[in-house]
């Protein structure tokens, strides 16, 4: 069985969103699962919208979400040699054409068709046939080169996705190849990287797909071998609309920044118009070992940010907390947050995680055991209001149990209940006190598993008023 080649062929023209990502990841995914090669190929020759800085945010995105590439990346702007070298064999088997009609003599065909209600469609003036002749070359028209287009028949495949597509050759005219400055067009160097790069199964958006019989027949009339098509549905917004920049939708970028789990996020992207059964959360290695092109969605698959941010918090909650906080940690350099003092931050972004839609949220949470310890005005009306002097001996007391623990939460737990029941008092009545006295606010997680990760020379060292 030949092995499987697939590529990803952006082209770097400003913004990635995840849509865009998608058509990265099911060809990654597929290659993976059948121990194939996956391709990066920068569709670069629109030179004027094309940018490096595009190319870098594509790159970096596949390394965020883990889309190791095996071969590439390939720029189309650096392949100029061989288009030029497949056009002069085209030229010299006939199988392409120069064309010197004009811009302008164009134009007024079209507009004549048009006005007979009639598709625009090269007349194929130029085109060289057995026994025709053809108009005298004229002086300084620069032509193009057309391809020679089957006239009849027609060019059929079974997409992957939308199952059998015929159309009619005669839909289709000469397609220009070459401009007339000599550089190639979009339509033929794909298929010449396709062939070339021996690409099994191009998987892309289906706003390819009006490309495709135009692409078999070039590849068909160099003696090459069809690939398998999978045309993927587009990625419509929250509102049905189509995902674009101007709409909102956010870059890959954004999302890294906004602190979400590359692992999250490719989970996401994969449900996004491929099913497997019900499953909604899965590694991505069980992604790898179900992916088929069987299981592909037929219609538009719908961003939902709600089930994205669902997915993160999944993520985030099973982490594992010391592989979390390598990934907490830049955020939390960004909060200010200083590592020289206060705990282990693997605790606290283990005692966090469980609430966090996203990382920041973590390194948000966790400046509360890294800030210097309040300095209290113990005349103040917020502190009489949060640690009235009623609670001056529960507070003491419970110091007294807290020194004798093993600094456990379990342990710190039972002191809490201990003293209050000793007081005849409820929970709120030492915990409120105690996270004013430690930190100043009465906002914080569980206070026996803050308490056990600040340690209890420390709680101690805040409590004693
Ligand atoms: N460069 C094209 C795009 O960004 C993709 C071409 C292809 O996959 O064949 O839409």
């Amino acid at each position: 069985m030949t092995q499987v080649r697939t590529r990803f062929a952006p082209s770097p023209t400003g913004y990635i969103h995840l849509g865009n990502l998608r058509s990265a990841l099911y060809p990654w995914a597929f290659a993976r699962s059948k121990g194939g090669v996956f391709i990066l190929r920068i569709e670069d020759t629109d030179q004027e919208r094309s940018s490096q800085e595009a190319v870098d945010v594509i790159i970096e995105g596949m390394q965020w979400l883990g889309l190791d590439i095996d071969e590439g990346p390939f720029y189309q702007m650096q392949r100029m040699d061989r288009y030029e070298q497949v056009l002069k064999e085209m030229l010299d088997q006939g199988l392409a054409y120069y064309c010197y009609m004009s811009e302008a003599e164009l134009n007024t065909i079209r507009d004549q068709q048009m006005a007979n209600k009639e598709k625009p469609r090269y007349t194929g003036v130029w085109r060289p046939e057995v026994g025709k002749t053809l108009p005298q070359i004229p002086q300084g028209v620069k032509p193009v080169i057309r391809f020679k287009n089957p006239p009849d028949g027609s060019v059929v495949w079974k997409d992957a996705v939308k199952g059998i597509i015929e159309i009619s050759n005669e839909e289709l005219d000469d397609l220009v190849i070459a401009r007339p400055d000599g550089t190639p067009t979009y339509n033929f160097c794909v298929v010449v990287d396709d062939l070339d790069m021996k690409i099994t199964h191009v998987i892309r958006g289906d706003d390819h797909v009006n490309n495709t019989p135009r692409q078999i027949n070039i590849i068909r009339a160099l003696g090459g071998d069809v690939p398998i098509y999978a045309h993927l549905p587009t990625v419509l917004n929250e509102l049905g609309e189509k995902m674009s920049k101007r709409n909102g939708a956010m870059s890959v970028r954004d999302y890294e920044q906004a602190g979400y789990l590359p692992q999250a996020v490719l989970n996401y992207l994969a449900r996004l118009g491929w099913a497997h059964g019900d499953a909604d959360v899965f590694t991505k290695e069980q992604f790898v070992g179900w992916f088929d092109l069987d299981h592909l969605g037929k219609s538009p698959a719908q961003h939902n940010p709600e089930k994205l941010l669902w997915l993160n918090h999944q993520y985030i909650q099973h982490a594992d907390p010391e592989e979390l906080a390598k990934q907490v940690m830049p955020f939390a350099l960004k909060e200010g947050i200083n590592f020289s003092v206060g705990p282990d931050f693997i605790k606290v972004v283990g005692l966090l995680k469980d609430r966090a839609n996203n990382l920041i949220e973590i390194a948000q949470g966790a400046k509360l055991f890294y800030n210097a310890a309040p300095q209290h005005d113990k005349n103040s009306e917020d502190f009489k209001k949060n640690v009235p002097d009623t609670v001056n001996q529960v507070v003491k007391d419970f110091i007294v149990l807290l020194q004798a623990t093993d600094g456990s939460k379990e342990a710190i737990a039972a002191s809490m209940k201990q003293v209050l029941s000793s007081h005849s008092l409820k929970m709120p009545a030492l915990a409120m006190p105690v996270r004013y006295l430690m930190f100043a606010t009465t906002q914080t997680p569980a206070i026996d598993a803050v308490m056990a990760i600040m340690g209890i020379e420390e709680v101690v060292k805040r409590l004693s008023i």
